[in-house]
């Protein structure tokens, strides 16, 4: 059985802080300060300073799922990374995303060369990740520390590999407990992964 490596979208194979504060910048005159790690609470209008109102972010995110998408783009050596695992193994994308927002997310992939499926998830993503794997050898890899909680929980077996690719970022978000290893780099993750895989089968 061919193995399966499930990726997660933002922060994984695509940038977004970077490109999510120059679209709150450009089109909401808002500005995004990494502070700590979150977004609600580190926006605010540029005019006056004030913070964003946090009852006005769901519609500020899905705005960027709608017009923002075209400016990420990807991390650090991701394609030439996923292409090479893809020779050996299958690619899936696992994104916390509205499924309207879905395809959008497939073009700009398929735009950057990563012609993948892409699923659109909400909450907690063990037990989709436990569905895509069945009995296969499999990789989960994901900038989020809950997220590598609920596969640990729901699909055990999972390979479970913390990825930061935002260099800010990094130093805000600790090692998830509950992965197997952290690699913040794509040349360093494509080893481990390709070493799960091969003890896993
Ligand atoms: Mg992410």
């Amino acid at each position: 059985m061919r193995p399966l490596l499930i990726l997660d979208c933002d922060e994984v194979i695509l940038r977004f802080a970077a490109p999510f504060r120059q679209w709150l910048d450009e089109v909401h005159g808002l500005a995004l300060r990494l502070d700590s790690f979150a977004l609600v609470g580190n926006i605010r209008h540029k005019a006056d300073g004030r913070p964003l109102d946090p009852a006005a972010f769901p519609a500020l995110l899905d705005g960027f799922f709608a017009t923002g998408q075209p400016l990420q783009a990807p991390a650090e050596g991701a394609v030439e990374a996923i292409t090479a695992l893809a020779r050996d193994m299958d690619v899936a994308v696992l994104t916390n995303i509205p499924e309207a927002y879905r395809a959008i997310r497939a073009e700009v992939l398929r735009g950057h060369g990563l012609d993948l499926p892409v699923h659109a998830n909400d909450g907690g993503k063990g037990r989709v990740v436990k569905a895509l794997a069945g009995g296969r050898p499999a990789v989960f890899v994901d900038d989020l520390p809950p997220h590598h909680s609920s596969v640990a929980s729901h699909a055990g077996h999972v390979g479970r590999l913390h990825m930061v690719a935002d260099p800010e970022l990094r130093r805000l978000i600790p090692a998830a407990p509950d992965a197997h290893a952290r690699h913040d780099a794509w040349p360093e993750a494509e080893i481990w992964i390709r070493d799960w895989m091969e003890k896993a089968a």
